[in-house]
Formats: C-alpha cells, sequence, structure tokens
C-alpha cells in the first residue's frame, strides 16, 4: 500500500481516537492526543524556518516527545536523524556535522552538550524536552527532584534559539494540507550501529519505512489490529527498535509502552504491570532478564511471542528463555541500511522456525548467498558466501559517501557484508561478518567456529576471537575469553579442548581472560575495540 507513516497515524487517529497510542510511566496517551501534539510541533517547525528536507535530529531516549518528535519531522516533510543519546561530544559533534541537523530536539540532560555544539555545526534551534515533561502534578514536581539527583536531568544554560518542549507545543497550528512528503524522498538518516567502523547515515525513504512496516506487519498475522500492547524497550534511535516496537505499533494501532532505560528489571517491571502481548529485544536483554532476580516473581503469559535480532541469539539462550519464561523468540536478522527487518523465522504456521538460523526472506524480500571475491555466482546450497538482499526496504543510500553506497548497493542487491549459508528448505544461516575473518597462513578462519568450541566448555561464559598481526602468518588467532562465575581454567586446559575439536590452523595461538568484554548499546561484542587494541601494540 502506497501511504507513508504520517498518513496512518492520521487514519489510526481518527479511527481509533481513544484508544492509548503510548504508555509512558503510567501516563497513557491516546491517538487522537497523539496526533494534535503531532500537528503542533510540525507546524511550529515550520513557522520557525525548518524546511522541507532539512535535518532535524533527536537526541531522545525512548519518551512521548520522541515519538512525536519523529512523526511531527516526517509530517512536515523534514529529515528525521535518530541519535544516540549516549554518545560522547565527539561522537556526537562527528554525527550532527555529518547529518547537517538544522535543529535538534534534545532531553533536558544533553541540552547543554548541545548549545555547545551549536557553533560548530549548522544547528539554528534547539528544543528541550524532559522525562518528566508528561507527568502530573505534583508526580512532576517529585520527579523533577529525583531526576537531578539520579542525573536523569540537568538545568540547561539560557541561550538564544532555544525553547522548552511545551512551547513548541503551545503554537497554534495552521492546518499543513499539501505538506506530506513524496514516498520517494528520504524521511530517516538512521545511523548503523558503529561495531566495524564510524556509524554510516544510511537514507530511508517514506516508501522503505512504510513497505517495512507491511512486511512486518504481514508477517504476524495472529496478532490483531488494535488491542495489542507493544513493549518498547529497544532504542528507538536505532532501526530495529524504530521499525519493530515504534511504527509496527503505530501501523497496527496498538499501545506501545516506552521504556527510557531498558535495564532488565525495567523491563521485567513493565511487564508486570502493562502485560504486554509482543516484545522485540536483542538477546543480551533475554539474557539479562533470565539473570534478574525479579525474573521468578514475573509472569509472562501476557507475551504471545517475542522476536530477537541485531545479533546472534545463542541456542542456549534461545532454549533457556523459552523453557523458563514460556514464550516463543523468532529470530529475524537485518540492518540498519534494509529499514532493518530482511529474514525472518516463520511464528507459526506450515514452515517451522530453525533454531540457531535467522530463517527465510520476509514479504517481497529477495536474498541469494553469492561468492562476492569474483564476480556474484550464487555459492551451491550449504557453502559459504556473501548474503546479498533485494527488497523494497534497501536504502537509498549512504548519506554524503557516494563510495561506500556503490560498494553496497550493485546490481540492484543489496551486499551484507555478511556470511552466510543457505540448507535446503532455504532457510538462511549467518556465519561471520567478512571485514571479521582471520586470515592466516592462507586459510579463511571463521572466528565464530572458534567462539563456538569454546563456549561449550562447561566453564566459559564468553569468548570472542580475533585476528592479531603475526610476521609469519600475517594473523593469528586470538581468544579473549570470560569464565562463569567462581570458575577457574588454564590457558593449557583450553587449547588443549580446542586441538581435540578444531583443525590445527584454527587453533588460538593466544589466549587472555577477561571479566567481561566490550559491548555495544544494542549490546553486540566489539570485535574491532579488541582487534584495533591488539594491532595498536605491535
Ligand atoms: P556498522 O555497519 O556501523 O559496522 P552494524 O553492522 O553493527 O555496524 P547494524 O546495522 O546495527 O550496524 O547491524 C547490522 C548487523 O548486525 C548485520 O550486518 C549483522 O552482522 C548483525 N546481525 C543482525 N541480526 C543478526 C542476527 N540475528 N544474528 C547475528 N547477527 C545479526
Ligand atoms: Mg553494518
Amino acid at each position: 500500500e502506497e501511504i507513508s507513516l504520517p498518513d496512518i497515524l492520521q487514519v489510526r487517529a481518527a479511527e481509533n481516537s481513544d484508544a492509548a497510542a503510548l504508555i509512558y510511566q503510567g501516563y497513557r496517551m491516546n491517538y487522537r492526543q497523539l496526533q494534535e501534539e503531532i500537528e503542533h510541533l510540525s507546524g511550529f517547525l515550520v513557522r520557525s524556518g525548518i524546511g522541507r528536507g532539512e535535518a532535524v535530529a533527536l537526541l531522545l531516549p525512548n519518551c512521548i516527545p520522541l515519538v512525536v518528535a519523529y512523526y511531527a519531522v516526517l509530517r512536515m516533510g523534514g529529515i528525521v536523524v535518530m541519535h544516540n543519546p549516549l554518545y560522547t561530544d565527539r561522537e556526537l559533534e562527528y554525527q550532527l556535522a555529518d547529518s547537517e541537523a538544522s535543529a535538534v530536539i534534545a532531553l533536558d540532560l544533553f541540552g547543554n552538550r548541545v548549545i555547545d555544539l551549536k557553533k560548530k555545526t549548522k544547528i539554528r534551534m534547539i528544543v528541550i524536552a524532559s522525562l518528566g515533561d508528561y507527568l502530573p502534578f505534583p508526580e512532576n514536581l517529585f520527579f523533577r527532584l529525583f531526576a537531578r539527583w539520579k542525573k536523569l536531568s540537568a538545568p540547561v544554560k539560557p541561550a538564544s534559539g532555544v525553547v522548552s518542549w511545551k512551547k513548541s507545543l503551545r503554537h497554534a497550528t495552521a492546518p499543513l494540507a499539501g505538506r506530506t512528503s513524496n514516498l520517494k524522498d528520504v524521511a530517516v538518516y538512521a545511523y548503523t550501529g558503529g561495531t566495524t567502523g564510524l556509524p554510516k547515515g544510511v537514507e530511508l525513504t517514506h516508501a522503505n519505512l512504510s513497505r517495512q512496516v507491511q512486511q512486518c506487519a504481514a508477517w504476524f498475522p495472529q496478532f490483531k489490529s488494535g488491542g495489542e500492547t507493544m513493549l518498547g524497550a529497544l532504542p528507538y534511535f536505532h532501526a530495529f527498535g524504530m521499525t519493530t516496537a515504534m511504527n509496527l505499533s503505530i501501523y497496527k494501532g496498538w499501545s506501545q509502552i516506552l521504556l527510557p532505560r531498558p535495564k532488565s528489571g525495567s523491563i521485567l517491571e513493565a511487564i508486570r504491570k502493562y502485560r504486554p502481548t509482543f516484545a522485540p529485544l536483542v538477546p543480551a536483554m533475554f539474557a539479562g532478564m533470565l539473570r534478574d532476580p525479579d525474573f521468578g516473581k514475573t509472569d509472562m503469559s501476557c507475551l504471545k511471542g517475542a522476536f530477537s535480532g541485531g545479533a546472534p541469539l545463542s541456542q542456549d539462550l534461545l532454549r533457556d528463555f523459552e523453557n523458563r519464561a514460556g514464550v516463543t523468540i523468532v529470530e529475524g536478522y537485518g540492518m540498519t541500511e534494509t529499514s532493518p527487518v530482511t529474514l525472518i523465522n516463520p511464528f507459526e504456521g506450515r514452515k517451522k522456525r530453525k533454531p540457531g538460523s535467522v530463517g527465510v526472506p520476509i514479504s517481497d524480500t529477495l536474498c541469494r548467498i553469492v561468492d562476492s571475491d569474483n564476480g556474484m555466482a550464487d555459492v551451491p546450497l550449504g557453502k559459504r558466501g556473501e548474503l546479498i538482499i533485494s527488497g523494497p526496504q534497501v536504502m537509498k543510500g549512504y548519506k554524503g559517501r557516494p563510495e561506500e553506497t556503490a560498494q553496497v548497493l550493485r546490481d540492484g542487491w543489496c551486499f551484507t557484508g555478511d556470511i552466510a549459508v543457505m540448507d535446503d528448505d532455504g532457510y538462511v544461516f549467518l556465519v561471520d561478518r567478512k571485514k571479521d575473518l582471520i586470515l592466516s597462513g592462507g586459510y579463511n578462519i571463521y572466528p565464530t567456529e572458534i567462539e563456538e568450541v569454546l563456549t561449550s566448555h562447561p566453564k566459559v561464559a564468553e569468548v570472542c576471537a580475533v585476528g592479531v598481526p603475526d610476521e609469519i602468518k600475517g594473523e593469528k588467532v586470538k581468544v579473549f575469553v570470560v569464565l562463569k562465575e567462581g570458575q577457574s581454567v588454564t590457558e593449557g586446559d583450553l587449547l588443549d579442548y580446542c586441538r581435540a575439536k578444531l583443525a590445527a590452523y584454527k587453533c588460538p595461538s593466544l589466549v587472555e581472560f577477561r571479566g567481561e568484554l566490550p559491548k555495544s548499546i544494542v549490546g553486540k561484542t566489539l570485535r574491532r575495540a579488541l582487534r584495533d587494541a591488539e594491532a595498536k601494540k605491535v
């Protein structure tokens, strides 16, 4: 269906005006109020001189202003820039310069940082929101004290071009007829996870977002329109949460619970309090819930299903969570460049899901596994190759990076940089990222193969294998190992364990024990950080 997200929301607000769209710390905002606030804010942005095609950056955790601002910017024909609000000043300055944002809507906690960056960037206007903005009196006053004490809020110094959230909404609105964008226009700059390098701004169009949300909705037909509750724990500034939590919920007319700090304790509390029926999460969140002391007292029977993506979901974790929570997890795969979902396991129905696999293509999507080092011929079933994707959710390109765009988008296909295998039934199994392969003595070594062997050791909790420089072989394998609590084991024991299970050329040369591994915001192990630190030592 050719309809943009803000138009979909308008339809929902007309059909379903009293249904709760957003649930935030006990406050419920219905679809009519949400639509009204979006109209007010988009009117304000237009009157403040923000034009069509101009970028507006959001520096907000999951909270009501984030959803209002996202839809308001799309509504007035602007481009939403999604930022991780926890970035350091240097990272933020890089992204704000890269996206050329003219306005920023930020949480008060980050207000002073943004004001300081105003001189160095194209920012003309800043709107400041607070996590307490929608709390009623007197909770809002208590919240303010609590938030200052907990460092969730900070006073913003007076500066020109700075407006409060409340004030920006007070603008009477002129109807914005005719401002709704062309579906081919860029709607969002979504930044990639930054796992393999600096985050890149991905241009997603209105058509990308709308088609993607329809693809996701079609995959879960047993979830009705309206009447369901979404657990909004994934950060919405990342494409995964933006699509599978925020936009899907609005497309289906559901209620969404907004969690600004997705610690396992607050996820479990939200499950007890609001009884969500659908939960898209990253593997680290499933693992965190299982470890949480409150897990036992949380009845999960409200959840009709959970979705995992973004990073590998180990089969142990899948089994443990399903057994202990009684909730089915469906694993899928995607990347920011594809809005993000492209492959997914069947939820129910004819074909069964396969644990360990990321599934089959979602509707209207094609995938192939090719020998991308030598042209693009398909590799035989069961053989490794690069996964390539085509579908209506594939990005327009990377903002301001024509060369990188040309490398990734070729002949109508999106080259994912992920190595995968397809089985006889057409299910895809991810192997590794192309950039993570260890090239040693003329061999390609797959780090996950080594990691799988070592994590099967009873005393080992987590492993990361990287290639470190070696004079003779080019690279040799080093493993970083986190042991299970209270366990001890020697380097020699682990190497013997590997030798019994792996060909000699794949066996690690070095072992380093760590208390924990560096992780990205969505819980991916940062191989690059470990590898770069090793490369620097030489
Ligand atoms: P960057 O592109 O900046 O290096 P990134 O690739 O981590 O960072 P994202 O777009 O957030 O940025 O993540 C997409 C990647 O996440 C995929 O290319 C894939 O490597 C990984 N991924 C996604 N889903 C899964 C999954 N279910 N299992 C394993 N890996 C996954
Ligand atoms: Mg990537």
